[in-house]
């Protein structure tokens, strides 16, 4: 889950990192009064699930109220990569000397938390890390120990950070790290950390992802959710507990267990097939849990086959078999079905379908050749 920056920074400055002074708006006459309330300069910034604002014209200054709340009403009417403004951040303008870029995220290769510094932030951050990769320094966490003094102190000599930052650096990363941690977070970034021309360290912007899978334990994260960025599809499937992620292909997928789920999709890609998704209806599904994911499936106007792999252990293959009949009666699918159905009840499930018009198959090989095939017609 994506946090905005506003939410991103809220977060950082409760672990002790300065940030702009600043509120978030819905309306322009919003932002002027915020502005009035900073006094002097301020920056009006779009709040949306997307980098590069900066580039897209989001981000502008403003040299008092009457500017702010004109270039708010500007900001609020835009949308940045397909998505509408709905809310600006009001901060007070930063003089900018140097701008940093700091970032904590999982080093999957290292099984590692891994801090990532670069003297070169700002807004060319993504080219720089294409162009000069070595101006990006990386250094590992180990989370037992956490960060140490001198990791802090290594990476500032290696970014040639003037020697006064060195401790409120030190601070601000450590101050990350823990935000990182106490959130289950995959991604805590500040680009720019910025040194103002007052010799200040401030995070003069904030993103934060937060691990999916580990909302249940921050029920007051997962309420910031902002779902304007999800697809329809995704946000339906979530209400139902289902685990669904829409992908590009023709072939529909409604499997049980993830490991299953991605057995089924590699199969389906070795017979030449391409899923539309990755769907995990979760262990015990029962037959309404079955009919919404075939809803969600269906909604995809690509989907031409739809590939059952259901092994029976806790979800029982009748209860699914019973969902299967109960969605067919709504929808009415008009693709081709195919149904791979074995263990617990498997036989039962059987005889449920077999007036249903369904193609059944006895391996996961034959079920996902005859899936690739009737999505190609044949
Ligand atoms: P992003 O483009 O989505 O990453 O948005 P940022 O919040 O990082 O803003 C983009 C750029 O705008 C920053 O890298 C800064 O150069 C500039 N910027 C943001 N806030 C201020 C500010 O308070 N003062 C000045 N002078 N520039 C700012
Ligand atoms: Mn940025």
């Amino acid at each position: 889950m994506k946090l905005h920056e506003y939410q991103s920074k809220q977060i950082f400055s409760r672990y002790g990192i300065p940030i702009p002074k600043g509120r978030v708006a819905s309306t322009a006459s919003e932002a002027k009064s915020i502005a009035e309330e900073l006094g002097g300069r301020v920056v009006v910034k779009s709040q949306v699930l997307v980098g590069g604002r900066g580039k897209a014209g989001g981000i502008r200054l403003a040299k008092d109220p009457a500017e702010a709340e004109q270039l708010a009403t500007q900001i609020l009417a835009m949308e940045i990569k397909g998505l509408p403004v709905r809310k600006v951040l009001v901060d007070e303008a930063a003089a900018i000397g140097q701008e940093i870029y700091l970032g904590i995220t999982n080093d999957r290769a290292a099984r590692k938390p891994v801090i990532m510094v670069s003297a070169a932030g700002g807004v060319e951050i993504e080219e720089v890390a294409r162009t000069n990769p070595e101006k990006i320094i990386k250094s590992h966490i180990d989370p037992l120990l956490g960060i140490k003094d001198y990791q802090t102190r290594d990476i500032a000599s290696s970014i040639d950070l003037p020697r006064e930052y060195w401790k409120v650096f030190g601070e601000i990363v450590k101050g990350l790290w823990q935000a990182y941690s106490d959130t289950d977070a995959t991604l805590a970034e500040i680009n720019p950390l910025v040194i103002t021309q007052d010799k200040r360290m401030v995070a003069l912007d904030g993103k934060m992802l937060i691990d999916d899978n580990a909302l249940m334990r921050h029920p007051d994260l997962a309420e910031m959710r902002d779902t304007d960025e999800d697809a329809p599809a995704e946000i339906e499937a979530r209400k139902y507990g289902l685990t669904f992620i829409k992908l590009d292909g023709n072939i529909g997928c409604m499997v049980n267990g993830a490991g299953l789920a991605m057995a089924t999709m590699d199969i389906t890609k070795l017979f030449g097939g391409e899923p539309a998704n990755f769907l995990d209806i979760g262990g015990g599904a029962g037959a309404d849990k079955v009919a919404a994911a075939m809803r969600i499936i269906l909604s995809d106007s690509n989907v031409k086959a739809i590939l059952f792999n259901i092994f029976g252990g806790i979800t029982r293959c009748d209860e699914v078999a019973k969902g299967i009949l109960v969605a067919m009666d709504e929808v009415k699918p008009k693709v081709p079905m195919i149904v791979r159905l074995v263990g617990t009840n498997a036989e039962e499930g059987r005889q449920l379908l077999s007036n249903a018009k369904m193609i059944t198959a006895e391996t996961l090989a034959d079920a996902a050749q005859k899936a690739v095939n009737a999505a190609k017609g044949i």
